[in-house]
């Protein structure tokens, strides 16, 4: 464990400069990856996955906590961007394990319901 975190109940946190960083298990999550919670300006990443990926999503999430776009697929390709450059190779690890019907469905359902 590094200077920067600690563990609250079975929880791993991490403070980011500007944000907390909630490591979860992947029964908190699934089928996402992350998750920003913007109203209590944490973000929530799965303990589950490749590092690399694990490093993309957060840089992904954190960016959804700074970001004020409100459409959201604007949001999620801006999020998108910011990480793939930070993170290239957790960019590309992360899109081929997205392709799983699971995530595709909820990909689906999320355009259905434009949120
Ligand atoms: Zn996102």
């Amino acid at each position: 464990m590094s200077p920067n975190q600690c563990r609250v109940q079975n929880l791993l946190i991490t403070m980011s400069p500007e944000f907390p960083i909630v490591i979860v298990g992947k029964e908190e999550l699934y089928p996402f990856f992350g998750k920003a919670d913007c109203k209590e300006q944490i973000a929530y990443v799965r303990d589950d996955l490749p590092k690399s990926v694990k490093k993309f999503v957060t840089s992904h999430e954190l960016y959804h906590l700074r970001d004020e776009t409100k459409w959201w697929v604007w949001r999620e390709y801006r999020a998108n961007f910011h990480a793939a450059l930070r993170h290239p190779w957790g960019f590309i690890v992360c899109a081929m394990i997205s392709l799983s019907m699971t995530r595709l469905r909820c990909y689906y359902n999320r355009f259905k319901e434009g949120k």
